[in-house]
């Protein structure tokens, strides 16, 4: 086994995956890879390996790596790596249309693209699965890619028609190195049409036109509210004065130039991802993880709950099952003679905008999501979370609501009924959110009790780094 050059381990849930990385010049190896009895040859000289190195680890799989390319993934039990169904038509990326050849089914093509024939039927508006030679299907562009045997980050950089280095800044990677099955995000094209835009000149304020127009767009993406008019205006000025406040490799003027461009692009690529699965329960939501902007949950009602407000408004919805569950919340609180008032539950990504908008173009980008979200980036908009408040606070939202009889309770009984505090105090640098004793978010038992007991946010559980 003179062809490993190093290893590493990762840790899965009942083993460990083992990554061969092998030299470089090793170019034929991968070709070699597919005859049979060379693969068992390998297969032997690799048990050889983990027998030698690691006698006591419980190895459930290897990845064989030359340089950054994954050329091949054994299990390490006796199952096989299924064998990938191909198409035979074109297909062009930037359009993101493929054209059906001969012998080609739906569910061949959702296959090949990562995709299901549920999502290619609903995007394309087809009735039934039969399709014919020459027909052109948008191919739905997803949220995610999940990694498989063969794959190199060149190549699926390559399937989405984006650069290497935009898919590493949007997935916060340091390395090229892959491993089947993990989860790369795929930026949206208007987020890459976005930064590809930018222009390379220098302007500055009276500068106007097509250009000045994509830096204010760029802007607006951002979380800025600037009008797309292509006046570099006092405004326009203003704000790319905040946005260089925020780096320091920047120069503080209020002129937009390469400079100014490249932190620009880097802002919009790292800035969020936005995930995919929004309907989940346990959905992730917050500085780094965004829903689509599209997003609203499904079965939204007016929890039996008392509200500071009489009237309808859409921030008195909640999922039926965070509903639910609050009025049980609110009832348990009543019979020890605690009485909580709801103040604001679902948020559309709209409202969360003008929300946002307003504040951040009143007070900087620093200041304002400090306390408040970017769209998307709001717990709100999952149906799941409810501002909550009570009598002494005047039913208003301040960090003195946990000093209060009815806060102290809530922090010590949310659990009890799936919900947790989501922003405590203490945690601001792993949540990005100062203290918010009156924000509560429902999970479900089995997580909110795991979270309460371990003293944990929800981020710490999902990384299980506690
Ligand atoms: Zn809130």
């Amino acid at each position: 086994m003179d062809w490993v050059i190093d290893h590493k381990l990762l840790k899965e849930d009942d083993g460990y995956r083992l990554i061969l990385y092998l030299d470089k010049g090793l170019t034929e190896f991968s070709n070699e890879f597919t005859d049979g009895n060379y693969k068992q040859n390998i297969k032997e000289q690799i048990k050889k390996y983990i027998t030698k190195n690691f006698p006591n680890l419980k190895i459930k799989g290897i990845n064989i790596m030359v340089g950054s390319i994954l050329i091949a993934s054994l299990p390490f039990s006796s199952s096989v790596v299924k064998a990938q169904s191909t198409v035979s038509g074109s297909y062009n990326s930037r359009e993101g249309i493929y054209t059906v050849e001969s012998g080609d089914t739906l569910y061949k093509i959702a296959n090949h693209f990562n995709t299901t024939v549920y999502k290619l039927k609903d995007v394309n508006k087809l009735s039934n699965d039969l399709i014919y030679v020459g027909q052109r299907l948008q191919i739905p562009r997803d949220n995610s890619y999940i990694v498989r045997k063969g794959d190199a980050l060149y190549k699926i950089a390559y399937k989405y028609n984006i650069t290497i280095k935009q898919l590493k800044l949007y997935n916060k990677l340091n390395n090229d190195i892959i491993y089947i099955g993990q989860k790369i995000y795929i930026p949206q094209n208007n987020t890459i049409n976005t930064i590809e835009q930018l222009p390379h000149g220098i302007y500055n304020i009276n500068s106007n036109g097509e250009h000045v127009k994509r830096i204010q767009n760029a802007l607006n993406v951002l979380g800025y509210s600037l009008n797309e008019d292509g006046d570099y205006n006092e405004k326009t000025k203003t704000v790319i004065l905040d946005f260089q406040t925020q780096y320091d490799g920047l120069i503080n003027d209020g002129i937009y130039g390469p400079r100014t461009m490249e932190y620009l692009k880097r802002a919009i690529l790292t800035d969020h991802i936005i995930v995919d699965n929004p309907s989940d329960i346990k959905v992730l939501i917050n500085k780094d993880n965004s829903l689509p902007s599209n997003y609203k949950p499904e079965n939204l009602v007016v929890p039996n709950i008392d509200f500071t407000f009489k009237e309808f408004h859409e921030k008195k919805l909640m999922r039926k099952d965070a509903a639910i569950a609050l009025e049980n919340l609110f009832r348990a609180g009543k019979k020890e003679n605690i009485n909580l008032y709801g103040l604001s539950g679902y948020r559309s990504y709209n409202r969360q905008k003008y929300i946002f908008t307003s504040k951040v173009m009143r007070e900087g980008m620093k200041k304002a999501n400090e306390f408040s979200a970017k769209p998307g980036e709001s717990e709100h908009q999952t149906g799941l979370a409810m501002d909550v408040t009570s009598n002494s606070v005047g039913y208003g939202l301040s960090q003195y609501f946990g000093e209060t009889r009815e806060g102290k309770w809530l922090r010590e009984n949310a659990h009890k009924h799936g919900f947790i505090i989501r922003y405590p105090e203490g945690k601001e640098d792993i949540t990005g959110y100062k203290y918010e004793p009156w924000h509560i978010r429902y999970i479900g038992k089995e997580v909110s009790t795991e979270i309460k007991d371990n003293n944990i946010t929800l981020e710490e559980y999902f990384y299980k780094n506690y």
